[in-house]
Order: structure tokens, then C-alpha cells, then sequence
């Protein structure tokens, strides 16, 4: 999948676990970063590419984005594994405890799954493509849904932009003007 297809998936998955989940109110400056930390954890899983959005938009990082390549074993290996949600969980909680104390208002329990969901969402999403997943490694068997390649998506052709991400889109529609009272009230009385 394309990177503004698996922030779209990302989002609607942040989405969908806030508005189906239990009600717990949050302040404004934890949801700009919730949604921000799961967009990130939505592309998170592509770093593995040279041509990742986060290695094009950095000056030299074509050369970075080559030598993480190589370390995290070629594109869809350790960062599409359950192995890589588990490292990457680690990385991020650091960085969050890291950065807590200039974040006062921000909950960084709820950005840590934020991201989580964001990167859990790229492996859904990638899963549903011809190539994918290798869910288990070490074990190198790469699983894809449905199980009959013939019917999975090919990553930025037709179905992806005609389907996918058009459904996506109706399903952020729904879901928000469904569920906007709840929605303000998890925001309401922290609006500050
Ligand atoms: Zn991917």
C-alpha cells in the first residue's frame, strides 16, 4: 500500500478503537499528539524502503534509508513482523518517557498506543496485498488475506486508489457523524 493509504488506514483504526471503546475524556494537546505519533506508526513499517516518505523528504536520506535497508533485512521483513511491533513498541515507550517531562499536558500512555495501532494497521493493511506479511519471523513465511493471491491488492494500482482508499474515506464519513456526541465528550471537559 501506498503511504497515504496506510496513514488513512491508521487514522481510521485510531479512530475506530476511541469511538468503540470505553468513554475516558482526554485533553486536546494528547489527542494532537495521538493522531500525529499514529500517523507516523502508520508509514512506520516502510522505513524498511530507500524510497520511504520519511527517507525522500530528508536531505541525505536516500543514504540512511539505504543502510536501514540493509540492516532490517530488504523491504517487508523485521518492521512487518510481530517481532518488529514488539521492538519498535520498546524504541517508542523510551522515546516517550524521554520526552515526558516538556509534554506535561500530554497522556504518552495513550500516544504509545496510538502508535502501536498506527503500525498494527500498516501490517493489516499491508497483509491484503500481493506480497504480504511475514508476520512470524524469524519464521520466513510471508502471510496474505485472502489466502488466494489472485484476489489481494497490488501496492498503488487501480483497486488501491479506486477502492480501498475511497472506502476508507466513507468509513471516517460514517463513523464521525455517527458518533460526534461521543466524540465531544471525550474531548469536553479538557478542551484547554
Ligand atoms: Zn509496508
Amino acid at each position: 500500500m501506498t503511504g497515504r493509504t496506510h496513514d488513512l488506514a491508521a487514522f481510521t483504526a485510531l479512530g475506530a478503537v476511541v469511538i468503540f471503546g470505553p468513554i475516558r475524556t482526554v485533553t486536546l494537546a494528547t489527542a494532537i499528539m495521538a493522531v500525529l505519533a499514529n500517523l507516523v506508526g502508520g508509514i512506520t513499517p516502510d522505513i524498511d524502503q530507500p524510497t520511504a516518505p520519511l527517507w525522500r523528504n530528508l536531505p541525505v536520506g536516500k543514504y540512511f534509508g539505504k543502510i536501514f535497508d540493509n540492516i532490517a533485512g530488504g523491504h517487508r521483513f523485521l518492521t512487518h513482523s510481530v517481532l518488529g511491533l514488539v521492538i519498535f513498541g520498546f524504541l517508542i515507550h523510551f522515546l516517550l518517557i524521554f520526552l515526558d517531562p516538556i509534554m506535561r499536558s500530554v497522556d504518552i500512555g495513550l500516544v504509545w498506543w496510538a502508535f502501536m495501532i498506527g503500525m498494527l494497521s500498516h501490517l493489516v493493511m499491508d497483509t491484503l496485498t500481493k506480497e504480504g506479511v511475514p508476520w512470524l519471523l524469524p519464521i520466513p513465511i510471508k502471510f496474505g488475506f485472502p489466502p488466494v493471491k489472485k484476489f489481494r491488492v497490488k501496492t498503488g494500482k487501480l483497486e488501491e486508489k479506486l477502492i480501498i482508499f475511497p472506502l476508507l474515506i466513507v468509513v471516517n464519513v460514517y463513523m464521525y457523524l455517527e458518533n460526534y456526541n461521543k466524540l465531544l465528550v471525550i474531548l469536553h471537559r479538557h478542551i484547554v
